[in-house]
């Protein structure tokens, strides 16, 4: 059975800290694929509806297909973009799962996603869907995420991995910021992805 490994994520822009998580997961979890799901409309950020220099949904999906594409392990499915009104992980999960029943499928967040995840839509159904890997950022506290990952089991059978991983301290946030400020994103995301939002003028003032 294919294990893959889904990275789900507004990628605002996707950028290495995205990339080296998914290839970490890969390496721990024994992943034959990473697939990248960028959002449709993000009803908790609000991304989606055009606004002048961000990206739509498909330029976001398009910025993230270019930064995957020189390893072979890994792909960016269009799910979410193509479904179009709001994104919901479950329906994501569960449309997965029935268009691929063969394959088993695991679901990569940050680890400070077990304390939202409850008020996402419909909780229970993508604990049902997936695995959890959460990666835990150095320093987290590992007893209150114990205790939140057995709430999680307890409430709704829960299957959760947990994945150390480094602190990378790079963000999507970060990021627009220089471009606004006219300061340099050289190794923070791909050349591709660069080149990109430089074409199109992304994030400018
Ligand atoms: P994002 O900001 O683009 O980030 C994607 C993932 O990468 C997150 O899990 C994030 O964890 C992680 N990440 C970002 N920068 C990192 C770094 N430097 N080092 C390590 N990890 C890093 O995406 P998002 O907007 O949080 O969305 C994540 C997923 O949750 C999406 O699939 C979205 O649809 C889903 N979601 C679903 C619902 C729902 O179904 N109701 C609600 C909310 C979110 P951190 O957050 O810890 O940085």
């Amino acid at each position: 059975m294919d294990r893959i490994g889904i990275m789900g994520g507004t990628f605002n822009p996707v950028h290495m800290g995205h990339l080296m998580l998914a290839e970490a997961a890969r390496e721990a979890l024994s992943l034959d694929e990473v697939w990248f799901v960028p959002t449709g409309y993000s009803y908790m950020k609000g991304v989606g509806k055009s606004s002048e220099n961000m990206p739509l949904p498909e330029e976001r999906l398009e910025m993230t297909g270019l930064a995957v594409q020189d390893n072979t392990c890994f792909r960016c499915v269009d799910i979410e973009v193509r479904r179009g009104g709001a994104t919901y992980t479950y329906e994501t999960l569960e449309e997965l799962r029935e268009n691929y029943p063969e394959k088993k499928f695991f679901f990569l967040i940050g680890a400070d996603c077990l304390y939202t995840i409850e008020n996402w839509r419909e909780p229970g159904r993508i604990f049902d869907a997936c695995e959890l890997v959460a990666a835990v950022r150095q320093g987290a506290s590992a007893d209150a995420m114990q205790e939140k990952i057995a709430q999680l089991k307890a409430r709704f059978g829960a299957r959760i991995t947990l994945l150390p991983f480094r602190n990378l301290e790079i963000s999507s946030t970060e990021i627009r910021a220089c471009v606004r400020e006219g300061r340099s994103i050289r190794y923070m995301t791909p050349r591709s992805v660069i080149s990109y939002i430089e074409e199109k003028g992304f994030y400018r003032e």
